[in-house]
């Protein structure tokens, strides 16, 4: 157990925005994942910083976290520091060919920025639940494009408290990764280029967007989005709802009937009940089409 003298130090230096004990269940999109330590939600970049370096300093472990739409996180909770940057850290810029817009600014939002603005090319984002930092380290997409086609330029901040920047180029873009997956660092703000396109336009793609999401995925229940990554030349969804595996249940953790990449809170779901799940999945897919599924939400947490 983190010493409470951590505990009660942060929250000195950052009144009303450090909690102990905080439940994650509260923080991710699935209603699943027992306390963190020490829970900061920093209100500007400087408290980031001081929370970063202060981790830093006395090697505890640090989380970062977004919205948490696309993570699982163990019943036994988190060890250490587990930072969300949302609110405080969520400012949108739009400017004549581009979008500046800081690590906790929802991907709705400056979607709809862009819309007010004429700026093209965040449409795809419509109904993708997360906020910018989780998105790049994602590198989030749906409808054939991905976040990381519009980036300019990304500012993080390191695990050792230091402010730097990448270029696309070097944040290493792919199929729902990048590079700070392997490297970890903390996303601060990104610039994105647009390009001009009519209002009425944008306006018309992302309802259509939102139509065919709400007609194909299970929104009215809490989850995570697509749980594995679509094979090469194949798609998840399609391979698990091949094996028969549509409605397989353990706990309350369910293989959504709507859309089979899709695993589904129906109340009281524990990361325990969605990890059998997974492997019963990867255990029938495998079996059956000798595909290895391979999983696309990151787990957080001793499981
Ligand atoms: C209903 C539903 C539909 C979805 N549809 C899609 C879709 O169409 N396409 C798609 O790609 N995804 C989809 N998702 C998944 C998810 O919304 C995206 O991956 C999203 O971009 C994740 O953002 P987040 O802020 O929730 O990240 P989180 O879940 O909070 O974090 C995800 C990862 O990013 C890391 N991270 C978070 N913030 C930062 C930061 N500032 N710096 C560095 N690392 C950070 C975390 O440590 C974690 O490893 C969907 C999810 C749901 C629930």
């Amino acid at each position: 157990m983190i010493e409470s003298a951590f505990y009660q130090e942060l929250l000195a230096m950052m009144p009303g925005k450090v909690k102990a004990g905080e439940l994650m269940k509260k923080h991710t999109s699935w209603r699943i994942g027992g306390p963190s330590e020490i829970f900061v939600e920093p209100s500007g970049r400087e408290d980031l910083k001081a929370v970063v370096t202060y981790a830093h300093t006395r090697e505890l472990p640090l989380t970062v976290i977004g919205a948490g739409t696309n993570i699982l996180v163990a019943d036994q909770g988190i060890k250490g520091i587990v930072v969300k940057l949302g609110r405080g850290i969520d400012k949108i810029v739009t400017g004549p060919d581009g979008i500046v817009a800081e690590a906790g600014a929802k991907l709705s939002r400056i979607a709809a920025a862009a819309r007010r603005a004429g700026l093209g090319g965040f449409e795809f984002t419509a109904g993708i639940p997360g906020v910018v930092g989780g998105a790049l380290a994602m590198n989030a997409g749906a409808n054939g494009s991905s976040i990381g086609d519009l980036v300019r330029e990304v500012s993080l901040l390191s695990l050792e408290g230091e402010f730097f920047h990448k270029s696309r180029e070097e944040m290493g873009f792919g199929y729902r990764t990048s590079v700070l997956q392997q490297e970890p660092a903390i996303v601060i703000e990104a610039a994105f280029a647009c390009g001009r396109r009519d209002k009425s336009e944008i306006q018309k793609e992302m309802e259509q967007f939102l139509k065919r999401r709400k007609a194909t995925q299970p929104l009215h229940y809490p989850s995570a989005g697509s749980i594995f990554k679509n094979p090469p030349g194949d798609s998840a969804g399609r391979l698990i709802e091949a094996a028969g595996l549509k409605g397989l249940r353990v706990g309350d953790a369910q293989v959504s009937e709507l859309h089979a990449n899709f695993i589904v809170n129906l109340g009281a779901a524990t990361a325990r009940d969605v990890l059998a799940l997974i492997g019963k999945i990867r255990e029938t897919v495998l079996g059956d089409c000798g595909v290895e599924l391979k999983l696309e939400v990151k787990i957080i947490g001793d499981i």
